[in-house]
């Protein structure tokens, strides 16, 4: 019904997700990727990429004065990360607890950093954490024609809209 759709359409985010060196150098990918595939979010953008450390620098400029700023940044650029775009109701939050908390030590069972991680210099996986931080991450990462604009089949059956 045109009701739902367009509820359903004013619902709908993006967020950045990337898999970082140590998740794409641990054979993670398919695993996450799968992750938010079956939940019944919708991949928009994804490319391999190695950032530069001012790449990094700017992805990570919240974080500027902490002082694990610069071994991140060094961590960040030091290989290939899998940059993506996902889209789905609430997915900026609900993907940031199918995530885990920053410290896999603190993550629960069951969340991709809790299952995969150990340490939090090594946690893997970055995702957006607000709306905002995830329309400036998307912008950074992706030039709008990579964000791919397509339906998918599955929509109707994940959010029962026609
Ligand atoms: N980080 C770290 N040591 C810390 C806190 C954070 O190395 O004590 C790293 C960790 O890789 C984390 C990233 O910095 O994922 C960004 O920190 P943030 O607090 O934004 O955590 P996130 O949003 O990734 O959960
Ligand atoms: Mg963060």
């Amino acid at each position: 019904m045109l009701q739902d759709q367009e509820a359903h359409a004013a619902e709908m985010e993006r967020t950045f997700i990337a898999i970082k060196p140590d998740g794409v150098q641990r054979g993670l990918i398919s695993e996450i990727v799968s992750r938010f595939e079956r939940k019944g979010y919708k991949l928009v953008a994804i490319k391999l990429i190695v950032p530069s450390k001012e790449f990094a620098q700017k992805h990570y400029h919240d974080l500027k004065d902490r002082p694990f700023f610069n071994g991140l940044c060094d961590f960040l650029s030091s290989g290939p990360v899998l940059a993506m775009v996902w889209e789905g109701e609430g997915v900026i939050k609900y993907g940031r607890k199918l995530i885990g908390a920053t410290d896999p030590q603190k993550s629960e069972p069951g969340t991709i950093r809790g299952d995969l991680a150990v340490v939090v210099g090594r946690n893997i996986i970055h995702g957006s954490d607000g709306l905002e931080t995830a329309k400036d991450e998307i912008a950074l990462w992706f030039e709008p024609k990579e964000l791919v604009s397509y339906t998918s089949n599955v929509e109707k059956w994940v959010y029962g809209v026609n």
